[in-house]
């Protein structure tokens, strides 16, 4: 008898009644009802969301408000529901608010928004981090009583291609930690997350899937599915299958295997549902997901890929800023200068007009013959860094390039985290029992 359970639900369009219809009979077939109580913390993927730029890549407000809706049709002596999120490129978690519809969620339903730079945050300890062994969360996270991650269904080129419940927790802690061991590691830096935030409920937004490009731009089509279940781990490998993706291949998926956290074979999944996977199997077998290493990405720049190789890390941030390019500006990619870009450790001999050095491993390249070498430091160099860097060293605009962008990441930003700042000088860091 199968341990963990899945549902495959038909969703076809973002109808709020409609998704908690769905998740109120996985609820009640999980049997967890009398466990939505007290506080009760949502965490969506709004890693970015823009109306011109990013549209497909972040949890819709309908699935989140059917998800509210869930939550007070089902809980019993509910004190608060907050909507919890950090959100990546150095932009506002505010913003990503305000672009994807929350905050109507909080007119209407009284929830909080947290976004995690400029609200209380915590210190917790992790008695089995590999990479970790304490890490800072926002305050609603650390006292919820109940947690719920609502995952947008896209490809990811850092995460082996998938994206889903266990990623998710990257957005559960801020920018420095964020980008410690963001490389050949980041699988495991997930998953010591998973210590402190492991959801009761993951209610996946499927309905449109994002897919082929960069984690934040890339463009997306109809699937019409809602996944739901109470395990973290049996809802991204069935989601993986789902996408016609070999989960035992995704770093991430696989390590929380290796530490427990969920099935080690399907076996010991049942997946039920009223749409059989087979249907999204042949919706998804034919799409190009755009992972592959980065020296395969085809543009002028001659791309030559050192050691190590780091998914999650350079290889990953770069070939995640190429897709971003051309997701949303194909002809920029005609403009590229020649040049070699190393990206990772290379000891041959390079010879070129400019070279482009990308990540830390890349300065220690040795053998180089250049008329100009620019460089773009850190281990890995942030989105933010690159987008940045390729903008003033090589005047290619990248799509994020925008006045309120600019304004938001530079401007706004940094005063969103002296607020946090000033916010936190007032709480202690403490120990969640
Ligand atoms: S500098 Fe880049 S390639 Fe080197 S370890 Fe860091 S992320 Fe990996």
């Amino acid at each position: 008898m199968p341990n963990h359970k899945v549902f495959i639900f038909s969703c076809p369009e973002y109808e709020p009644e409609t998704i908690t219809d769905r998740t109120s009979q996985a609820i009640n077939h999980f049997g967890i009802r009398a466990k939505i109580r007290g506080n009760i913390v949502i965490k969506p993927n709004l890693v970015m969301a823009h109306p011109k730029v990013a549209t497909e890549s972040y949890t819709r407000s309908e699935v989140v408000e059917g998800i509210i809706r869930t939550i007070l049709k089902n809980g019993t002596d509910v004190d608060r529901i907050d909507i919890v999120e950090k959100s990546g490129l150095g932009i506002t978690t505010a913003t990503a608010f305000r672009h994807a519809g929350y905050r109507k969620l909080k007119r209407k339903y009284g929830v909080g928004l947290v976004a995690m730079e400029e609200s209380t945050q915590v210190r917790l300890g992790l008695d089995n981090g590999k990479i970790h062994k304490s890490i800072r969360v926002a305050r609603a996270i650390a006292d919820r009583d109940f947690l719920i991650f609502a995952p947008k269904l896209k490809t990811n080129v850092l995460s082996n291609a998938y994206s889903g419940a266990l990623k998710l927790n990257i957005g559960s802690i801020d920018s420095k930690e964020r980008m410690y061991h963001h490389n050949m590691d980041l699988h495991k830096k997930m998953i010591d997350v998973l210590e402190i935030a492991n959801p009761d409920l993951i209610i996946t937004d499927g309905i449109r899937f994002a897919f082929g490009g960069n984690q934040m731009t890339q463009h997306g089509m109809d699937l019409g599915v809602l996944i739901i279940s109470a395990n973290a781990v049996a809802h991204d490998m069935v989601c993986a299958r789902m996408l016609n993706l070999d989960p035992f291949k995704i770093e991430h998926i696989k390590e929380a295997i290796d530490r427990g956290y969920g099935p080690g074979s399907f076996d010991d999944i049942e997946i039920l549902g009223d749409l059989p996977i087979s249907n999204i199997q042949e919706k998804t077998k034919d799409l190009d997901y755009g992972y592959y290493p980065v020296d395969q990405f085809k543009c002028n720049f001659k791309i030559i890929s050192g050691t190590p190789y780091c998914t999650g890390g350079c290889q990953g941030i770069f070939l995640d800023w190429l897709h971003m390019v051309k997701d949303r500006k194909l002809k920029t990619l005609n403009r590229f200068p020649k040049l070699t870009a190393l990206v990772g450790k290379v000891t041959g001999k390079i010879e070129d007009k400019t070279v482009l050095l990308v990540g830390d491993c890349a300065q220690a390249s040795t053998n180089i013959h250049a008329k100009r070498i620019v460089r773009i430091k850190g281990c890995p160099p942030t989105h933010k860094r690159i987008v940045w860097d390729m903008m003033v060293k090589f005047f290619l605009l990248a799509p994020l390039v925008r006045p309120s962008l600019i304004w938001d990441g530079f401007g706004l930003y940094p005063l969103k985290k002296l607020k946090g700042w000033l916010v936190n000088l007032k709480f202690k860091p403490s120990q969640r029992s």
